[in-house]
């Protein structure tokens, strides 16, 4: 849930007139709330990993935002309905005004590649969580979340420059599936070569201190992720 420190994550990254949303957690909001994110920008496409509501809440506030928006995601691989289909469950009427169902453009993703407008996209099934979800690879950087720890994806994140993993439990490592400690993020950011980790998803009333002191023996250079945080990735 968004807490007074963190709305639930989204990551957005710009190119030119187009710019790439990954989920649209509560934190799209502020594509709404300060225009100067999308100034400039004419088409948002949003790229979303699975289909849980942290992860899709903030397309209803995508409505009002200054940007045509288009919606990508993998509904016929994760769980065999078109992603079409299952976006228009989520906004259509009567959960949202009819306008805007009818107004959105949904494209199902290619896997594990494709063209997201001017975004070369990767991803790859993630099959450790309660629905299965995308981890996804974009220029530089890698975003794995709602995934129990997932040793593929070390080579999934192989050399990225930045790895965003989810940090769900504040500990070394953990039994089953579902979500990943701390540990074992800086584990797969260790094994993997990338140059920063970034924990994301991050349980309310989780202090940072509490999963940096699992992740950083593991991998120096980790960070918490924090709203409004920019990253280089070049
Ligand atoms: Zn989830």
């Amino acid at each position: 849930m968004p807490t007074d420190d963190r709305e639930t994550c989204c990551a957005l990254l710009r190119n030119g007139t187009e710019a790439l949303l990954i989920d649209a957690g509560t934190g799209a909001r502020r594509l709404v709330t300060d225009p100067s994110l999308l100034a400039g920008v004419e088409r948002l496409h949003v790229v979303l990993t699975h289909f849980h509501l942290d992860h899709t809440v903030g397309l209803f506030y995508l409505a009002d935002a200054d940007a045509t928006v288009e919606i990508w995601g993998a509904g016929e691989v994760l769980e065999g309905t078109p992603t079409s289909e299952l976006i228009n469950r989520l906004l259509g009427s009567p959960f949202a005004p009819p306008s805007i169902g009818s107004g959105l453009t949904v494209h199902e993703l290619s896997l594990p590649a494709a063209e997201v407008g001017s975004f070369q996209v990767e991803s790859r099934v993630q099959s450790m969580h309660s629905n299965r979800s995308l981890a996804l690879r974009t220029a530089g950087l890698v975003w794995c979340t709602d995934t129990g720890f997932d040793p593929e994806n070390v080579e999934f994140a192989r050399g990225s420059r930045v790895l965003f993993h989810e940090a769900f439990r504040p500990a070394d490592t953990t039994e089953g599936t579902g979500h990943t400690a701390a540990g074992d993020a800086g584990r797969i950011a260790a094994a993997a070569g990338v140059d920063r980790l970034v924990l994301i998803h991050v349980v309310s009333g989780v202090e940072d201190r509490a999963l940096l002191d699992f992740a950083l023996p593991q991998f120096a250079a980790t960070d918490v992720g924090r709203d409004g945080l920019v990253v280089p990735l070049s």
